[in-house]
């Protein structure tokens, strides 16, 4: 455990607020972070790098450099309001309590989760705190809705997400964007903290991340900026174009809501406000709020039913006969199917640390039906790679394309790679961004390049097996020994 501590007792009678930051790498609308300013008191900032207590999911490659950014971006921004950003790493329940200890924090403060290991570490910390005799707050920050004030008529949590979504919605306007405080007191002991390079959060040999470096700005400012650009750009047309990867119409926010650089409270205000101005913008918005709504659920689902990321959500799918195919994982990882729509979406995974939703649930369809690989190695690849990985939404994600999650796709629904593509990449301007090997086909046979004549292919200066793989399987044959295997599951007793 290595522990940040201020290297001298706290001078003055003025015991500080110690403000513990999580998911919340904001200033606008951090409710812990206003309460602490209001109080008047010096304010002790901290984030800890937690990758040993019990329950906790080490973070994946893309998260940490997003982190590394992101607190650097966090610190700047704090030194602006007038104190300094305290780094540790080590048991986040012990760090936090020896730096409160240390400091005599008067009150310690931070913004809630809702991960059941997280509350199991929230919760026995506060015990600590209070029997130490400190004042402990926690505030609702990143959930519009949090998990308990959600239930059905019998007072259970929602299973199925368009009861779930119109309950939230009954509830009414979610409260307020809270400013950002104008200042914050520092203390005046001296506070020791590691150096942001020492937590070992950037990739080194090699440094692969030069493609996330290039495509995201981490940050509240960065946050803030793609929010704009969403309400000037996407969100005009965004219940339409969504689902297209070859256009830039959704907000891409998700990194950003991940990590707490905006709250969710501050995007619902701003798209309101925008509506306001512009009522036409309403069927838009509503769309792009219900998708912000997914987010909820899948939280409130982690919340309610413990571990979606190893078990399955419909205990049906506990016998399924999941295929070990390495060869197959990884030509899926890599972008080597053969099939160009998912190649374009690995290979842009790979060097942005993101792929557009509906690539995502082409990609998780084609993994788990067409190779009969288990969800849970999907979701370990993309919790590695993504810069948005979540996790709660992503192993509702994976579950819900598989089939075994909560409200989840039908097992029956097993998606056309060629004709997703050609559908949602009708000119093929996104296969040919991420597969350039195939940009001189015509688009008539970019989806499927087994199927243009030898000429043409040769023509673009493509040799099937070659220059581009032929298709790992024939998706005829993939898709009936899918609605085999999974037909088998349907029948079997559900939880
Ligand atoms: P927009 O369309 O602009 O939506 C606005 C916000 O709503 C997003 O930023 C996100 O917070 C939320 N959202 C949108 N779609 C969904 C959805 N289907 N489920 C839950 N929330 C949604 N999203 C993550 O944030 N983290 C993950 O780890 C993650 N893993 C996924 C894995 C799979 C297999 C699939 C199919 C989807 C996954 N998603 C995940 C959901 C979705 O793909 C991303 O949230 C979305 O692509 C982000 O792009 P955006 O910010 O432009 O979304």
């Amino acid at each position: 455990m290595t522990i940040a501590l201020p290297s001298a007792p706290a001078p003055s009678a003025d015991r500080p607020v110690l403000v513990w930051l999580r998911d919340d790498l904001r200033l606008a609308d951090h409710p812990a972070l206003v309460h602490a300013a209001a109080t008047g008191r010096p304010v002790v900032a901290l984030w800890v790098l937690d990758e040993v207590s019990p329950g906790v999911r080490p973070i994946g490659g893309a998260s940490r450099w997003w982190l590394h950014r992101s607190l650097a971006a966090l610190a700047a921004d704090l030194r602006r309001l007038g104190i300094d950003l305290a780094l540790a790493r080590g048991p986040a329940g012990d760090v936090v309590s020896a730096v409160a200890a240390r400091i005599d924090a008067a009150e310690v403060v931070w913004n809630r989760r809702y991960l059941p290991a997280m509350i199991e570490i929230d919760t026995e910390l506060k015990a600590r705190l209070r029997a130490a005799g400190r004042e402990v707050r926690d505030f609702q920050a990143s959930l519009l809705h949090e998990p308990d004030a959600v239930r059905t008529g019998g007072g259970g949590p929602f299973r199925v997400f368009t009861p779930f979504w119109r309950a939230c919605l009954a509830a009414g306007t979610p409260r307020r964007p809270l400013p950002r405080p104008a200042a914050l007191r520092p203390w005046d002991g001296a506070m020791a903290s590691l150096p942001l390079d020492a937590l070992e959060l950037l990739p080194r040999r090699p440094y692969w991340a030069a493609g996330l470096d290039s495509t995201w700005t981490p940050g509240e400012a960065g946050a803030e900026a793609r929010l704009a650009r969403f309400l000037d750009e996407g969100l005009a047309t965004y219940a339409v174009e969504r689902d297209r990867p070859d256009l830039d119409v959704a907000s891409r926010l998700s990194p950003h809501l991940r990590h707490g650089e905006i709250s969710p409270f501050r995007v619902a205000a701003a798209v309101a406000e925008r509506v306001a101005r512009h009522p036409r913008l309403a069927g838009h918005a509503d769309k792009f709020l219900a998708e912000v709504g997914w987010r909820e659920f899948a939280h409130h689902l982690a919340f309610h039913f413990g571990d979606l990321t190893t078990r399955n959500f419909q205990s049906r799918f506990d016998a399924f006969p999941w295929v070990r195919d390495e060869r197959f994982l990884a030509a899926w990882q890599r972008g080597r199917t053969g099939y160009p729509l998912v190649d374009a979406g690995m290979r842009e995974l790979w060097a942005t640390g993101t792929m557009h939703n509906r690539v995502r649930m082409v990609v998780a369809s084609f993994l788990t039906k067409h190779g009969l690989i288990d969800w849970r190695d999907g979701e370990r690849w993309f919790h590695d790679t993504l810069v948005d990985a979540c996790p709660a939404v992503n192993p509702a994600s994976w579950q819900w394309v598989a089939g075994s999650g909560a409200d989840a796709a039908p097992y029956f629904r097993i998606f056309n790679p060629v004709s997703q593509g050609e559908k949602f990449d009708p000119d093929g301007v996104y296969v040919r961004r991420w597969v350039p090997e195939l940009a001189g086909l015509p688009t008539k046979h970019l989806q499927a390049p087994w199927t243009a004549p030898a000429a043409v292919l040769a023509a673009a200066g493509i040799d099937l097996g070659r220059t581009y793989p032929r298709p790992i399987v024939d998706h005829a044959v993939a898709r009936e020994r899918a609605l085999a295997a999974f037909a088998a599951t349907a029948t079997a007793v559900t939880r």
